[in-house]
């Protein structure tokens, strides 16, 4: 499909300012936890912007956290970070 490719092509052309899929899906974490560099932040929120695949994943990802605490806020203190860690990876498996 033809928006499917200029799409493609842009995040192409824009990859230094946006990074790739793989470094964003890296940092999704970080960027959740407000745990990155100023410009690692930038770079997610761009990529973000102009990538809806990572965009599925990063509102996925936020649903699940916000259930995680929750559940965390009924039980005792808030989760560790390798529960987020976790979460990640298996929504990341899942959305293939
Ligand atoms: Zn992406």
């Amino acid at each position: 499909m033809a928006v499917a490719y200029i799409q493609r092509l842009m995040m192409k052309l824009m990859r230094p300012w946006i990074g790739t899929c793989e470094e964003t899906e890296a940092r999704l974490s970080d960027h959740l936890e407000a745990g990155l560099a100023p410009e690692q932040e930038r770079r997610v929120r761009r990529h973000l912007a102009w990538c809806p695949g990572c965009r599925r994943l990063y509102e996925s990802l936020v649903r699940t956290v916000v259930r995680v605490r929750a559940l965390a806020r009924d039980d005792e203190g808030a989760p560790a970070p390798s529960v987020v860690a976790a979460v990640t990876e298996r929504i990341r498996h899942e959305s293939g």
